[in-house]
């Protein structure tokens, strides 16, 4: 350790100096390319989290909602009138099918404007709705009137989906709580259990891309796959034109990255990372992973086209 006792306030020797040059070059850049909202499933409103990351000292940063990019939007929209350096990435969290397993797909730095993107969304959006009637419809028929008004109402401004028909029989007295709605007529082979609509891999991978976007395998180790298995969905994501995976997300071992590190080396793709952050928790990372580029790889953090920086005019 260096101690120098000789400086007054304000001035410097060699010993600062080089201190100074030290901490540069250790400094610690955070991004985080994978979070939610409150326009899916996450506790924090876009403004929040934005004010989140602003807070924790994040660098680059993207909400990645499930199958919308309002989050992204209000975010966008609340960050322009906010001077700070951090950029804001364009962001969705896509789910798709592909060999049985659902899988997801974050969508980065899109045009969300894009014809391909816009259809993509309309399309999830109408299917989610289609589903919200027909769970209704089915509790409808058990004798709870009301419960697609009842359940929208309690979605506001988040996509409507049986958690909140679980939450509007529970504000109706109809059952104890969340877990008793599932167990009698939401959860697996009941009444309104009716099956989600979600595209297939190469779909979404498509809407990404054609909206100028870079799409990213997410979490690749939550799908419990064998590492052949894994490796033909990367085969397949590629063929598709995909050209990223999470190497980084959450809390992961050391081990659990190196391995996909390795997998990112031998299909060359790049490298991202997120906290997957949607509430704080004992098991949750906190916005914001370090930043750190293992050699021979290359993130997806080198050349956005569709980031803001604070304060800019949009
Ligand atoms: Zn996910
Ligand atoms: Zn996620």
């Amino acid at each position: 350790m260096i101690i120098c006792g000789s400086l007054t306030r304000g001035s410097s020797c060699r010993h600062t100096q080089l201190l100074t040059a030290l901490n540069e070059s250790v400094k610690i850049v955070l991004i985080d390319f994978h979070t939610h909202s409150t326009a899916s499933d996450g506790v924090l409103s876009p403004r929040e989290l934005v004010d989140r990351a602003l807070a924790r000292g994040v660098d680059q940063f993207a909400i990645t909602d499930h199958d919308t990019m309002a989050g992204y939007l209000e975010a966008r929209r609340y960050y322009t009138q906010v001077e700070a350096q951090m950029m804001l990435v364009p962001g969705i969290e896509f789910s798709c099918r592909w060999s049985g397993v659902t899988i997801h797909i974050v969508g980065l730095d899109m045009d969300c404007q894009h014809p391909v993107m816009v259809a993509g969304l309309d399309r999830l959006g109408q299917a989610r709705r289609d589903r919200g009637q027909k769970i209704a419809e089915k509790l409808e028929k058990l004798g709870f009137a009301g419960a697609l008004a009842g359940a929208q109402a309690l979605a506001g401004d988040s996509q409507l989906g049986r958690p909140h028909f679980a939450a509007w029989l529970v504000a109706r007295g109809h059952v104890e709580d969340v877990g008793q709605a599932f167990d009698r007529y939401l959860g697996q082979g009941k009444a309104g259990d009716v099956k989600a609509f979600w595209p297939e891999l190469a779909e979404v991978t498509h809407w990404i891309v054609a909206a100028g976007g870079t799409a990213i395998i997410a979490h690749p180790l939550k799908y419990k796959l064998t590492g052949m298995k894994l490796r033909r969905l990367v085969v397949d994501f590629k063929a598709a034109g995909g050209t990223a995976i999470e190497i980084y997300s959450g809390r992961q071992t050391r081990d659990q990255v190196s391995h996909l590190q390795r997998l990112a080396t031998t299909y060359e793709l790049q490298i991202s990372g997120g906290s997957d952050f949607h509430r704080d928790g004992p098991y949750s990372a906190d916005v914001g992973i370090e930043l750190a580029t293992p050699e021979g790889l290359r993130g997806v953090w080198g050349g956005w086209t569709r980031a803001l920086r604070g304060g800019a005019l949009t």
